[in-house]
């Protein structure tokens, strides 16, 4: 039913607040927060109904009244290195990616927090698509409801989980839609709800500077940076958002990050872009750019998507600029791209039309065919 309310993403008080609008008690409302919000992150109940130690007419009450449902899964691929992709839909128009990224002691959710983007990065994919708008908490929430769904991971508090780790590394920029992934984070984070430690969450802007200091106060989770580029001339050109907010300025902010320590280090993505930002010269600089600020430096091989105007770089200039990066005590910087079968792997997300969709689905098999030839060269 359409006018049912979706209780999926809603803080304590809200939840609370939904009740006595149902008519509910005030009284036992606290109560019945404390026992809603177990069933929901704790158990991943998909309806009232599992609810099996709450009263027949309360379940039926709520039932009436709201809804837990996730997000209509589209399509999900499972990619040959077990890389999962899921598009998800609410709503004519608004279709949105997920990706699993299984490893051996971890997996990572990678989570989208708007329906296109506004930066218009030029080497990302997500970036060709207008902002259609920010997501909402329950729809970011919801990613993670649906892949724990689809990979049994529940109760969210049993030890050897599946999803270990969150990031906000989907498609668009999480800075722009700051409250509603503040509130997904808060759920993800709170230890009676998803339970992950927020070290274990990882948000990622472009620099968007004037939003970061407020993050790490009020989400507290890890940072990332796409920087991408050391010189303002290029990033100007690559991460467009560098006109507004240039490296300096972005840098100034991650050493003014709070909760940033040699522990806690802020991660910084530079995508490797053949002839543009691979030389040895940028991988000198960016070492010297970063120095004093607690940082892990991750390269990422170029993901190609279909018309897409650069080329990864070559492999063994991949691995001479990780030398450099090495050599000034920046463990393993190369980021294993993982997915790029399904056009799963970063920057390679979108969302389209169901007509384009299938155009997107065979310039993906053509370039998977293209890319095992440049997979088999990598290390894994
Ligand atoms: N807007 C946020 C969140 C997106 S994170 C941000 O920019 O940080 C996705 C990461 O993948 C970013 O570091 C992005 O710059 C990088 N990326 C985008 N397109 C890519 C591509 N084609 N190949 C490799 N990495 C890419």
């Amino acid at each position: 039913m359409a006018d049912k309310v979706s209780l999926i993403g809603l803080d304590r008080s809200a939840l609370g607040a939904a009740l006595v609008t149902a008519g509910f008690p005030e009284k036992a409302v606290k109560m019945r927060v404390g026992q809603l919000w177990n069933w929901i992150y704790v158990h991943g109940a998909r309806d009232f109904g599992q609810m099996s130690n709450l009263a027949k007419g309360f379940r039926d009450t709520m039932e009436a009244h709201f809804t837990l449902a996730r997000p209509e899964i589209v399509t999900e691929q499972i990619s040959n290195d077990g890389t999962r992709k899921w598009l998800l839909r609410t709503g004519p128009g608004i279709e949105f990616e997920t990706v699993y990224i299984p490893e051996k002691d971890r997996g990572t959710l990678c989570v989208s927090s708007q329906v296109g983007c506004t930066l218009t990065c030029r080497f990302c994919h997500t970036g060709t698509q207008k902002l259609v708008r920010n997501l909402t908490p329950a729809e970011i929430l919801g990613q993670v409801l649906i892949a724990k769904d689809a990979l049994d991971d529940w109760p969210s508090t049993a030890p050897g989980r599946s999803v270990t780790n969150v990031v906000m590394m989907g498609m668009g920029e999480p800075l722009y839609n700051f409250d509603n992934v503040k509130a997904a984070l808060k759920i993800v984070t709170d230890g009676d709800a998803l339970a992950l430690s927020k070290r274990r969450v990882t948000l990622s802007t472009a620099g968007v500077v004037p939003m970061i200091e407020k993050a790490g106060t009020e989400i507290g989770s890890g940072l990332a940076i796409s920087l991408h580029a050391v010189r303002d001339e290029l990033r100007d050109q690559i991460v467009p958002i560098n006109k507004k907010y240039p490296i300096k300025e972005l840098l100034d902010a991650c050493r003014a990050y709070p909760g940033a320590s040699n522990a806690r280090r802020i991660t910084f993505e530079y995508v490797m872009l053949k002839d543009v930002n691979d030389s040895l010269a940028d991988a000198r600089a960016l070492v010297k750019l970063l120095a004093g600020i607690p940082a892990k430096i991750n390269l990422i091989p170029f993901n190609a998507w279909p018309g897409a105007p650069y080329e990864c770089s070559d492999w063994a200039q991949i691995e001479k600029f990780a030398e450099i990066v090495n050599k000034a005590g920046y463990a393993s910087p190369v980021r294993t791209p993982r997915g790029r079968d399904i056009m799963a792997a970063c920057g390679q997300l979108k969302s389209e039309s169901v007509k384009e969709r299938a155009s997107t689905r065979l310039a993906a098999e053509k370039l998977a065919d293209m890319q095992s030839g440049q997979l088999a060269r990598m290390p894994h």
